[in-house]
């Protein structure tokens, strides 16, 4: 089965409109798309959460992306209950059954006791619903439980047994309910089962559906939502990690436990996740949770030199991300969390290295003439036998037959009549390749941390690496910040310009292997800065901003990051890319890149790379430059570190005709940096300089 690209889950409600700001006990829906948590969607009635999943459904449709959208709220009745209310045993005959009943307006005022009510009334003897919000209203519907007897419909499913949801599909009240919201949601999803591409699990085929519709209970979560931010709305915090544990799940556990359901699910429906709480818990457990005090700088210290700050970035931040089992298909560019070692030799056989005649042992100088047997041996073919004295044809890859250790290539032989013919001397074991001579199996093929290479696919597939574990990826969040800009394709207004660091810092997040989260813009105003700041807690691992980051009035990230306590503005002894800005916020590493593009870029590369890589499992990243004449002369100050956009032409690095850190036209002439040490002063043309090409940087 292919998995799915976007998982949405959602927190359904039967209550009347929820208050304008956004609350508990409303609707909130989590999503999560291509391995990144969106922002929580509140929604304040049911009519509008409906228009905003159609909406979603259409859109993950034509961008052919397949959707899991996931639903708190029983899917069935227990078994019989279809048959007693609509005379068929067909789930959807319920569902059709509620939305021909159910009334919803637009404030969401509905009927559902009334409903309930006359539910009650198919069955006999009191029940099986109760639960209302009037002791006095609805004298068809008990108050309390006691005196229902659940025959011949039982109380619980066998899912909520498995599931150990704690709650009934008859309870109309007193939390935790879920009978009013049942009523309230089936109406919902018998219109979205309705469009094209919709199928529901488990009642339909749901295996090559482009949308699946499936129940959820978010208990099964619990113990990861505990751990969320304490200041988070606890439906918020649990339809995002659920969308993510979801979303985390590898597609063929997914599509196993999906299924593997019983009988009863046909009418009963089925809760998705039932039985792999823990597998859904680690899968978005955090590994290390790291210091608040992360960045703080030794006592008195002013000038931190480019390798010190690196040295602390390396020391201080830890692994966040959790791990997953990827097929091989899936494994290139992903980081390695376990060692990986041979399940097979390369070659697994000794073979022939060459086309040419097989035979036993070394031969002297001389003319040799063997008779051939009539048979060949061709790569893939088993091993077959050659007697003593004798030789065989063989082709490049053939494992060697029993009775041959020994190849004289075709060009160098005769074949005259059933006799190949050649010249001595011929050494023991030429043109041969040894079993195992490049990999024994069992060897250390990659180790934790290594980045999946093109050239390590070839090497896990040929020692019989079918599967890899692998860190799961980063999500990294960008921000701009600034008055001034404006989003690239709106109008700008006279003062104003386009925000050009976003998709550049987007582009390179995605280039180091780390999924990037685009968190919009924040104009010159620390509360709202602080509001998409902290929408994206929760959401992402790690925020990349840019400017804003000095020490100046309209300098609002290293303003807020201060507040929080846990910040440190960082003087790097570097140019371009004062100052780099470093703070926590609850919980999630802020790098306030400084506004200029190319000192945004240039802090993007050296700072946030290596220390991004960290927190993703990978090994520390250096960047491998190449010592190289200068092109140029140029005199520097001494002591502090420089980044030069350049290129290499005709052997010798050259480098932008300017230095002028607002130009971008630069950042894209340059196809590396020439890094100059604290202690040059100056560089004649022809001395040897440091060029780091952009791919060191992974890009
Ligand atoms: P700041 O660090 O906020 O003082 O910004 C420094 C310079 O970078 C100013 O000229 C800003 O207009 C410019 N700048 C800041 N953010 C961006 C951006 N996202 N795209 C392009 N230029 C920017
Ligand atoms: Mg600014």
């Amino acid at each position: 089965m292919r998995g799915f690209d976007t998982v949405l889950v959602a927190d359904w409600s039967a209550a009347k409109m929820a208050p304008k700001r956004p609350s508990k006990d409303a609707i909130w829906l989590g999503v999560t798309r291509d391995g990144a948590s969106q922002e929580p969607v509140y929604c304040r009635t049911r009519k509008e959460a409906e228009i905003w999943i159609t909406s979603l459904i259409e859109t993950e449709k034509a961008a052919g992306r397949r959707l899991l959208a996931a639903f708190d709220f029983p899917f069935g009745y227990p078994t019989g209950f279809a048959q007693k209310v609509t005379g068929s045993d067909d789930p959807f005959a319920v569902w059709d059954w509620f939305e021909h009943h159910i009334t919803d307006d637009a404030n969401g005022n509905n009927n559902r006791f009334d409903i309930a009510e006359k539910l009650n009334g198919i069955f006999d003897g009191p029940g099986p619903f109760w639960g209302k919000s009037h002791r006095d209203l609805w004298p068809g519907l008990p108050y309390r439980k006691d005196g229902i007897v659940f025959d011949p419909v039982v109380e619980k499913r066998a899912c909520d047994h498995v599931a150990k949801a704690s709650s009934s599909c008859f309870q109309m009240s007193f939390p935790p309910t879920v009978g009013g919201q049942i009523m309230m949601g089936l109406p919902t999803l018998a219109r979205l089962r309705r469009k094209g591409g919709v199928a529901v699990w488990p009642f339909e085929p749901w295996e090559d559906a482009p949308v699946v519709l499936a129940e959820i209970w978010p208990g099964i979560i619990e113990a990861a939502v505990k751990l969320a931010p304490q200041e988070e709305i606890r439906d918020r915090a649990q339809v995002r990690i659920l969308a993510d544990a979801l979303a985390r799940l590898p597609a063929e556990t997914l599509a196993a436990h999906m299924a593997d359901v019983p009988v009863q699910a046909r009418e009963e429906a089925w809760i998705l996740g039932a039985g792999l709480s823990e597998t859904l818990c680690s899968l978005v457990a955090l590994e290390t949770p790291l210091n608040n005090d992360c960045f703080a700088l030794p006592p008195g210290v002013r000038w931190t030199r480019v390798d010190d700050a690196l040295a602390l970035l390396r020391d201080r931040l830890g692994l966040v991300t959790g791990t997953q089992t990827v097929p091989l298909s899936g494994a290139l560019g992903r980081i390695a969390a376990q060692d990986i070692t041979a399940r097979r030799a390369n070659p697994p056989l000794p073979n022939t290295a060459v086309d040419g005649y097989g035979f036993a042992g070394g031969l002297p100088q001389g003319r040799h003439s063997l008779p051939l047997v009539q048979a060949r041996a061709a790569a893939g073919d088993a091993p077959g036998q050659v007697p003593r004295g004798h030789a065989i044809r063989v082709l490049t890859g053939a494992a060697l037959p029993d009775g041959v250790d020994t190849v004289v290539l075709q060009e160098a032989c005769d074949v005259i009549e059933a006799n190949v013919v050649f010249n001595g001397p011929v050494k023991p074991g030429a043109n041969t390749r040894k079993a195992g001579e490049d990999v024994q199996p069992g060897d250390l093929t990659l180790h934790t941390g290594r980045v999946i290479t093109p050239a390590d696919l070839a090497l896990l597939a040929a020692t019989g690496v079918s599967d890899v574990t692998v860190r799961r990826p980063l999500r990294v969040g960008v921000l701009s910040t600034g008055d001034e800009l404006v989003e690239v394709g709106q109008v700008a207004r006279v003062g104003q310009i386009f925000d050009a660091n976003r998709p550049m810092l987007k582009g390179l997040l995605t280039r180091f292997g780390h999924v990037a989260v685009d968190l919009g813009h924040a104009p010159d105003d620390r509360a709202a800065l602080r509001e998409l700041i902290d929408g994206a807690v929760g959401c992402v691992d790690a925020i990349l901003t840019s400017g804003g980051a000095s020490a100046g009035d309209e300098d609002h990230v290293s303003a807020l990051l201060n507040e929080a306590g846990a910040m440190a503005l960082w003087r790097i002894a570097v140019k371009p890319g004062r100052p780099l800005a470093l703070g926590m916020w609850r919980g999630v590493p802020v790098f306030g890149l400084p506004g200029n593009p190319v000192a945004a870029m240039v802090c993007a590369v050296i700072f946030a790379r290596p220390a991004l890589g960290v927190m993703a499992g990978s090994e520390w990243l250096d960047p491998q430059g190449f010592d190289v004449s200068a092109a140029f002369s140029r005199t520097k100050k001494p002591g502090r570190r420089e980044f030069l956009r350049a290129r290499m032409r005709d052997g010798s690095a050259e480098v932008f005709s300017s230095e002028g850190s607002g130009r971008i036209s630069g950042l894209s002439w340059a196809e590396g940096l020439v890094e100059l040490g604290e202690d040059v002063t100056e560089i004649a043309s022809g001395e040897t300089v440091r060029f780091i090409p952009w791919s060191s940087f992974g890009l």
